[in-house]
C-alpha cells in the first residue's frame, strides 16, 4: 500500500492506442492503493497525425477524466491530462491539442528525434544495429530535443527524462559514458527551474519491467563509475535539486490498471535520500504540493 495522498501523474486509458484500461479500473486501483489522485495522460504524439487522430484522443480522454471525477469525487482526485509528445514534428497540431482541452496537467515527452536518417519513434528503432558512436550521436540529439522542448513548449512536467537512453541501451550490453551529455542535461534542468517545469520520476525508467543490459559511466559524487541505466534519472533528480528544482511528479506510465502507482514506495525512498520531502501535481495547470 502506498501512503495516502500521493499522485500518479502519468497513466494511459483506453483512449491511448496502446492501452485498454477502462477509466473506472484505473481509478479503482488508485483508490485501492491509497493514492490521492491520478492523471489521465493519453498519448498525443503529434508526429502520428493525421494517421492517428490525436485531437479526438484528447477530447475523449478529458471527458473520461471529468466523468470519473464526478463518479469518485469523495475518494480520488482525477486530473485531466495529456502526454503531448514530439512537438517539433508538427507544431501546428501541438498548438491545437493545447487549445482544445481544459487540462489540469500537460506532460511533455520526447519519443522521436531526427538523427542520421532515423526519425521514427524510439520504441520502433532497432538500436542493436547501432555502433557506439551512432548510439552516442543519437542520444546527443535526444537530449538536445529535450532541451528545446523545455525551453520553448507549454508543458507542466517532463515525462521519463531518460526514456531514449533506456531504449538505446536495452539488450545492447554496451557501456556508454553519459557524462558528455550532462552539459545539455544541466541546461535543460536550469530551464525547467526557471520556467517552473516539473521533473517526472517515471517508474519505467527507474524500475524497468524489462532488463536493460547496457551500463552507463557517470559520476554521482564527483567520481565517474559504471552504473545501471535505472540510476540515471535519480542522478538527474539530484542535479535538478542542487539547482533549486523542487517540482517532482511521480508517474507510473501505467498502460494496464494494476500498474497504477507501481513501485512508488521505492521511488519515494530514493527521492527522500536526494532531499525531496514534497512532490507535486497540477490542477488547472497550477502546481500543488503534497508531503512525501
Ligand atoms: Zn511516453
Ligand atoms: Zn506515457
Amino acid at each position: 500500500m502506498v501512503k495516502d495522498g500521493w499522485f500518479d501523474c502519468h497513466c494511459h486509458t483506453w483512449n491511448s492506442p496502446d492501452s485498454e484500461s477502462k477509466p473506472e479500473q484505473l481509478c479503482g486501483i488508485a483508490i485501492e492503493k491509497g493514492l490521492g489522485g491520478i492523471a489521465f495522460t493519453d498519448h498525443c504524439n503529434v508526429n502520428y497525425w493525421p494517421d492517428v487522430d490525436v485531437l479526438s484522443i484528447v477530447s475523449k480522454s478529458v471527458k473520461d477524466a471529468e466523468r470519473m471525477q464526478r463518479e469518485f469525487a469523495d475518494k480520488l482526485t482525477v486530473l485531466r491530462g495529456v502526454e503531448l509528445g514530439d512537438h517539433a514534428y508538427n507544431p501546428e497540431i501541438a498548438r491545437r491539442v493545447l487549445d482544445i482541452g481544459d487540462y489540469d496537467i500537460v506532460v511533455g515527452s520526447v519519443h522521436a528525434v531526427s538523427c542520421a536518417g532515423y526519425d521514427k519513434n524510439i520504441s520502433k528503432i532497432d538500436f542493436s544495429t547501432f555502433t557506439d558512436e551512432l548510439a552516442r550521436g543519437y542520444l546527443g540529439a535526444y537530449f538536445k530535443e529535450t532541451l528545446r522542448m523545455v525551453s520553448e513548449e507549454d508543458i507542466d512536467a517532463v515525462a521519463h527524462f531518460s526514456f531514449g537512453v533506456r531504449y538505446v541501451m536495452r539488450a545492447s550490453g554496451r557501456v556508454i559514458d553519459v557524462t558528455e551529455f550532462f552539459d545539455t542535461i544541466d541546461m535543460a534542468l536550469k530551464e525547467m527551474v526557471r520556467r517552473s517545469i516539473a521533473l517526472e520520476i517515471n517508474a519505467n525508467n527507474v524500475v524497468p519491467r524489462r532488463a536493460v543490459e547496457g551500463h552507463l559511466i557517470m559520476s554521482t559524487d564527483g567520481e565517474a563509475r559504471e552504473l545501471p541505466v535505472e540510476k540515471l534519472d535519480y542522478e538527474i533528480a539530484r542535479r535538478y535539486h542542487a539547482m533549486g528544482g523542487r517540482l517532482i511528479t511521480l508517474g507510473s506510465d501505467a498502460h494496464a490498471p494494476e500498474r497504477v502507482g507501481r513501485d512508488f514506495e521505492q521511488i519515494v525512498a530514493e527521492l527522500k535520500k536526494i532531499g525531496f520531502d514534497e512532490a507535486c501535481y497540477f490542477q488547472n495547470r497550477e502546481v500543488k504540493f503534497y508531503t512525501l
